[in-house]
């Protein structure tokens, strides 16, 4: 399909003048720049009703198609669900109080989203720079120099990255991106936070999160678990997560305190310091976007609105 939707060889030389700076040996890990300037948003999952008005906001938001399954109905908690191409973030629900201090409550809802890893390995792992990080912490995507090699999806610890492969002209690379254009310089929550009824979702800046995540943790010791997950997950992310229960009981991943993205940083310098030319390279990779293609030909469904086609597929 990318071998379709544009020209390999003029992409190829236009990709290469793009990303030369990075195979001239340009750090593959993403700047933090100044991570006291770096937004983020904190996740109270003992706050969360289920409502699922920050996935219904993200839709509009970020003007994805219109679900099957209205925002409404409950019964999408049948089953735990992955972000995808036509939602970049879902509401789950998990049997059980959200903390010891809420018995009555019979479930606990975790939203999911990218977490805008402060090392993301996404952004370490694209060899042409389609995704960075902003000033701000936001990593966010241009789909105007990105090849379809989806080496994000597989950096990923998450799995956030989805791709639209039901689109056949120009398939995009799709996730949250922290409504970066529409936060810069206004001031304004990202829609899920804005859309938030409880404020189970509170945006701001990373550093002043982390402490009202504590602070919250210190009042109410009976409530919270005292881990401020993503403070150091993987390095640390920008959204943060304080839970009544282990994290890994709300779809939250144990994750190591390092960041993938050093790993393949080394492959990728390793790739280009010793000499793999790189035309080599992108000849390669055309060849594993044409063999993916006819695989993903094979495997996917024509609508896969739910998402799980999409999740079949990147798992393949
Ligand atoms: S969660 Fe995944 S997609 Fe999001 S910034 Fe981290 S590595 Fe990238
Ligand atoms: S920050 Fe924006 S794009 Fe990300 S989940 Fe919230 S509404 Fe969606
Ligand atoms: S809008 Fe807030 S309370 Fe409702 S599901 Fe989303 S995070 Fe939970």
């Amino acid at each position: 399909m990318l071998l379709n939707r544009r020209n390999f060889l003029g992409w190829g030389l236009g990709t290469l003048a793009v990303s030369a700076p990075r195979l001239l040996g340009q750090e593959a890990t993403a700047s933090n720049g100044d991570e006291a300037q770096h937004v983020g948003c904190l996740v109270d999952t003992t706050l969360c009703i289920g409502c699922r008005k920050c996935e219904e906001a993200c839709n509009r938001r970020n003007k994805l198609p219109h679900p099957d399954i209205a925002f409404t109905e409950q019964t999408v908690f049948r089953q735990e669900r992955r972000p995808s191409a036509k939602a970049f973030t879902v509401v789950n629900e998990y049997t059980g109080a959200p903390s010891p201090d809420q018995e009555w409550m019979k479930e606990t809802y975790a939203k999911v989203q990218c977490l805008h890893c402060l090392i993301p390995s996404c952004v370490s792992a694209c060899i042409v720079g389609a995704l960075t990080k902003t000033k701000d912490g936001a990593v966010v995507y241009n789909p105007d120099v990105c090849l379809g090699c989806r080496y994000c999806m597989v950096a990923c610890p998450f799995q956030i990255p989805a791709y639209e492969y039901d689109v056949v002209l120009t398939p995009r690379v799709r996730k949250c991106e922290f409504c970066a254009n529409f936060v810069k310089g206004t001031g304004a929550d990202p829609a899920c936070a804005a859309a938030c009824p409880t404020e189970a979702l509170v945006f701001g800046q990373r550093s002043s999160l982390l402490t009202l995540a504590k602070d919250r943790i210190n009042r109410r010791p009976d409530r919270y678990v005292a881990h401020v997950y993503g403070e150091h997950e993987v390095g640390g992310t920008a959204w943060l997560y304080l839970t009544g229960r282990p994290a890994t009981e709300v779809g939250l991943l144990a994750m190591p305190t390092f960041s993938p993205a050093h790993s393949t940083e080394a492959i990728q310098h390793g790739i280009f310091r010793y000499g793999i030319i790189p035309f080599a390279v992108y000849g390669a990779l055309g060849g594993l976007m044409w063999y993916n293609h006819r695989r993903t030909q094979q495997s996917c469904k024509p609508d896969s609105e739910s998402g799980q086609q999409v999740q079949e597929a990147r798992h393949e």
